[in-house]
């Protein structure tokens, strides 16, 4: 089969690979349909992944066929249509039943494997362990396309935004970085209440974008980025809930400095160095400061939606490539600014 392959920092190819092949008996053998390209991939392509090593296959999102089923399969079938969850969980652990399946102790503390720590999804097919727990069914009516923004990011933005947030009816909520992950919690604070939804970028095209995916107000970045949320807030004493969709220094700050005492400080952010926390101002505040890795629990309730209506996951999908033009692909949205991309997907004709 053709997959996407990492060859260390900056190098990978489309090429030739053996097919996967059911290892354990909770295996599943998928046949990807379409897959896109997450901002950790551009990650692991940088080199700031180590443990991502030569000859991986990259991608942790996808919409597939199950082509092979291992005997303990239970629930999951020859022919199915699922939902590929970046998260692989064992399902039996004190994590996983917890809900925290992203530090999924049987698989060593991680639950993120997919072109991590095994082969993903940026491939004509792929392994899934423990498949009656990493596959969703996709339901009729749910395109494939729908169905991966289900994989990582929609879970993403809801989980570790809009539910380590603690939004509820009313709430004035502010997201700094109005990328994909940023844009999925929009959308996803909307449903769960938020009164006011005020999105944070400094790019033109994301803001613009923002308001159709929910945000009521938006605020271009720069110096009184503060200011004007604390104006926007509902007494002037700063937002109920600030997402940070970025991973930097100063939008940290940005988040940190723009929620009320009380309030919600929600990390979404992949962060590379360290933050300023003043904690001699802060200690006193009540606030609330969460980080989260997506444990993608939220899918089958966010395919509710998307069955009502209520979100419109379609709107990522800015991109269509077809497989073999992963280079195209990845480039478009390395320059995503310019290229005015959020999602790109890339099918599987065949
Ligand atoms: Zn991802
Ligand atoms: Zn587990």
């Amino acid at each position: 089969m053709k997959a996407l392959v990492y060859h260390g920092p900056g190098k990978k190819a489309w090429e030739d690979v053996p097919n996967p092949a059911i290892k354990d008996p909770t295996d599943a053998i998928v046949k990807v349909e379409v897959t896109t390209i997450c901002g950790t991939d551009l990650h692991i392509l940088k080199g700031d992944v180590p443990a991502v090593t030569d000859g991986r296959i990259l991608g942790h999102e996808g919409v597939g066929v199950v082509t092979e089923v291992g005997s303990d399969c239970k629930s999951v079938k020859v022919g199915d249509r699922v939902i590929i969850s970046c998260i692989s969980k064992c399902g039996t652990c004190d994590y996983c039943k917890a809900g925290l399946p992203s530090h999924c102790k049987t698989l060593g503390g991680i639950g993120w494997i997919f072109g991590h720590l095994i082969d993903g999804t940026q491939a004509e097919y792929v392994r899934v362990p423990y498949a009656d727990n990493g596959l969703i069914p996709l339901p009729e009516g749910v395109s494939a396309e729908q169905g991966t923004m289900l994989s990582d990011i929609l879970p993403t933005g809801y989980e570790i935004g809009v539910l380590n947030g603690a939004v509820k009816n009313g709430d004035v909520v502010a997201v700094i970085g109005a990328g994909p992950v940023g844009l999925a919690a929009i959308m996803t604070a909307r449903t769960a209440g938020a009164a006011k939804i005020i999105a944070v970028d400094g790019n033109k095209f994301r803001l613009d974008q923002s308001r159709d995916f929910g945000a009521t107000e938006t605020i271009e970045a720069g110096e009184n980025v503060v200011q004007a949320l604390r104006e926007l807030s509902h007494d002037g004493l700063g937002v109920d809930v600030a997402i940070e969709a970025v991973g930097l220094p100063a939008t940290f700050g940005t988040a940190l400095e723009s929620v009320r005492p009380g309030g919600h400080v929600a990390n979404i952010g992949v962060h590379g160095e360290s933050v300023e926390f003043p904690i001699e101002r802060h200690w006193i505040n009540n606030l609330t400061i969460t980080t989260g890795l997506v444990n993608a629990i939220t899918a089958p309730e966010l395919l509710e939606d998307i069955k009502e209506g209520a979100i419109a996951p379609e709107k990522f999908v800015t991109h269509q490539f077809p497989f073999g033009q992963f280079e195209e692909a990845y480039d478009t949205f390395a320059n995503a600014a310019e290229q005015e991309a959020l999602k790109v997907v890339i099918t599987n004709l065949q």
